[in-house]
């Protein structure tokens, strides 16, 4: 039986592990790398592995770092199966077609900037070839097959076992349990996948996998303890109330599935308990989330159950007066008629791309204005320069002076922090654990706390015998 490592490795983003068993290769994700240029070239090198000797993906949820590459495994020639949550499937579905349009968008517009007679500027430029185009996402929407419902276990193959748990991270998201046997020689296998925290608006908690011999587990926030969500509610509240007294508006970067539903969540109890203003204008501006949104309405069973039953009841807990749904970029446009008293909800989460980055050049150089970052932004993204204090930062090609009041509110944190990783650790209790999906610094800081296992930090690459 073999373990090995082909992203995310002492890093958070390009989760992608590799299971080998009794002749069968279950792939763990297959997520794109995030961050600057340099280390988004990683997604066009090989995977390290046979792409078309894999057998299955198991895939723990939906964000672009787990799924973002699978559309390049299916062109790459894999034909197996991929197992995911019903929820997952559907928003997986949303994500890897977005990502495939906006990869062909960019290279479309990059030919149009540098002419033809130019090419080895071109070339030496920016890629000519998308990643993968719309076709080879929809190709790889073909090879999911079977839906994992929670605490269910698959027979993948003989020997091969799979159960999935709730990982109250993001809709559909999984930690998943495997079990192997290989002649008379067992083994079990946690994997984190993406774990949420506790005690968040929609979700309902972590569920963790049955004790384990080996577990693989992010570390993201492995450093640091989130504040709790209510001073994080007010904390929001607090920002708005401000910019909007200033005469100004609210950016919200905001990651599509999960964060921009929370915070809708939040500004509607906020609306309804009168702690912001009845005129608020809230323009969520991301045809992803927009679609995600409705991908929520179809699976109250991931919800906590007083959200859950609101659906039932048949109101919606997003629903809220001044909401505007922008899908069409010429309504996007539009939102930047207001000059003071909107929020404006928009992707990407951590900036690298996406209507966010109009609407901070809109906004982030006036003093009336808050930027209000809710989620996790990694190293070499605009999102993570101005957290961390630029005076000024270049979108399209422009220098942009940062003056509006920068907020960062982890309370809203999709992962779970250093007390909830550790809780976690503790009821798998494995005999080896494997630390991935995490910056160097943080994994380091975090793994003199576990106790009782031998722990490693797997390198790009890696394959170990387990
Ligand atoms: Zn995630
Ligand atoms: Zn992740």
């Amino acid at each position: 039986m073999k373990l090995s490592f082909h992203g995310a490795d002492r890093a958070v983003t390009g989760s992608c592990h590799l299971v080998e068993c009794a002749g069968v290769r279950l792939l763990i994700d297959c997520g794109l790398v995030q961050g600057s240029r340099e280390s988004e070239q990683r997604n066009r090198e090989a995977f390290g592995f046979d792409a078309t000797a894999v057998d299955f993906v198991l895939l723990t949820h939906a964000h672009l770092d787990h799924c973002g590459r699978l559309p390049l495994l299916a062109k790459r020639g894999f034909r197996g199966e991929i197992v995911a949550t019903a929820a997952t499937r559907e928003l997986a579905r949303v994500v890897m077609l977005d990502a495939a349009h906006l990869q062909e968008e960019e290279v479309r517009r990059n030919l149009r900037r540098i002419p033809q007679r130019r090419a080895q500027e071109r070339e030496a430029a920016f890629d000519t070839e998308p990643l993968y185009t719309v076709l080879d996402a929809l190709n790889c929407l073909d090879r999911f097959g079977r839906a994992a419902a929670y605490g269910e276990a698959i027979e993948l193959a003989p020997g091969v076992r799979v159960t999935f748990y709730d990982a109250g991270h993001i809709l559909g998201s999984a930690s998943l349990f495997l079990e192997l046997q290989e002649h008379d020689r067992r083994q079990t296998l946690a994997f984190s996948g993406d774990l949420g925290n506790r005690g968040r608006p929609l979700l309902r908690s972590p569920v963790v996998p049955p004790r384990s011999h080996i577990a693989v587990m992010e570390t993201t926030y492995g450093d640091r303890l989130h504040k709790a969500i209510a001073p994080s509610i007010e904390e929001l509240f607090e920002a708005i109330s401000g910019a909007f007294a200033r005469g100004g508006n609210v950016v919200i970067p905001t990651f599509a599935l999960e964060r921009a539903q929370e915070v809708l969540w939040c500004l509607r109890q906020g609306h309804e308990q009168g702690r912001l203003p009845a005129l608020m204008q809230v323009f969520l501006d991301s045809p992803m989330a927009i679609s995600a949104t409705q991908i929520f309405e179809h699976h109250p069973e991931c919800f906590e159950p007083h959200v859950a039953s609101q659906f039932g009841a048949g109101k919606d807990p997003f629903a809220l007066p001044g909401l505007h749904f922008t899908r069409d970029a010429t309504d996007s446009i539009a939102i930047n008629r207001f000059r003071s008293g909107a929020v404006i909800l928009a992707g990407a989460g951590m900036c690298n791309g996406g209507r966010v980055r109009h609407h901070l050049r809109q906004n982030l150089w006036r003093e009336s204005c808050a930027i209000i970052f809710v989620g996790y932004a990694a190293r070499g993204t605009l999102a993570r320069r101005i957290i961390e204090g630029a005076k000024s930062v270049h979108i399209f090609e422009e220098e942009i002076r940062v003056r509006a009041s920068i907020h960062t509110i982890n309370g809203f944190s999709a992962h779970a922090d250093r007390d909830e990783l550790l809780d976690w650790h503790r009821h798998v209790r494995p005999e080896r654990t494997f630390l991935v999906h995490g910056e160097e610094d943080v994994m380091q800081a975090f793994a003199p706390l576990l106790h009782d296992t031998r722990i490693e930090m797997p390198e790009f690459g890696q394959s170990c015998e387990i």
